[in-house]
């Protein structure tokens, strides 16, 4: 997760990210929830939040952005937050594709074969077993992503 602040950071990070992600497939969302809606927390102070659809080259995403209403009378962008939701190589595990209990091996076998990566290096490297670095992992090894945890302290949960 990250923040990025002001338009020549803005700027920096999309001069370098926006070709390579390959945004595209922006859709409006219109339902209940995630509806475009006026805000207007302060009597001299409204938003326009609307949310939209994305994909990117590897994923799909959802934003949600907010437009404040200037002096003007014009509207400006306020903050856009994008969250990737989905992976396209990694579909979820769900219905058909829900990891069935393998009935040749025990448990303790296939730890052992996730631990070795005897299939093959992991695809994801994940620096820090603390709070987020667990929750990534667990992520990603849900949707069968190969990921290997590393941390600088001998046991997990061990940093304060
Ligand atoms: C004293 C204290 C009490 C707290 N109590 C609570 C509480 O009661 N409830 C609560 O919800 N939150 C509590 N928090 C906050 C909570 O611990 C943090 O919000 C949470 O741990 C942040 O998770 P994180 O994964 O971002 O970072 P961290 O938990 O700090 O994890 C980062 C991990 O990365 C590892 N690491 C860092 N650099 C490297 C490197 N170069 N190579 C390898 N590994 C590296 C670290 O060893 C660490 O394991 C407490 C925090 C403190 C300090």
């Amino acid at each position: 997760m990250r923040t990025i602040r002001g338009h020549p950071s803005i700027k920096r990070m999309l001069d370098v990210r926006l070709a390579a992600t390959g945004l595209s497939a922006f859709q409006l969302i219109k339902d209940e929830i995630h509806g475009p809606m006026i805000i207007k927390p302060l009597p001299d102070l409204v938003f326009i939040r609307f949310c939209f659809d994305f994909e990117t080259k590897h994923g799909k995403g959802i934003a949600v952005a907010f437009l404040v209403s200037t002096s003007n009378g014009t509207w400006k962008a306020w903050s856009l937050l994008t969250r990737l939701g989905s992976l396209k190589a990694y579909p979820e595990k769900i219905g058909t594709l829900h990891s069935r209990p393998s009935h040749h091996e025990s448990w303790e076998d296939q730890r052992r074969q996730e631990f070795e990566f005897d299939e093959g290096d992991p695809t994801v490297l994940v620096i820090g077993a603390g709070h987020c670095g667990l929750q990534v992992a667990a992520r990603l090894t849900y949707l069968s992503v190969p990921t290997l945890v590393i941390d600088k302290n001998q046991r997990v949960g061990n940093n304060v």
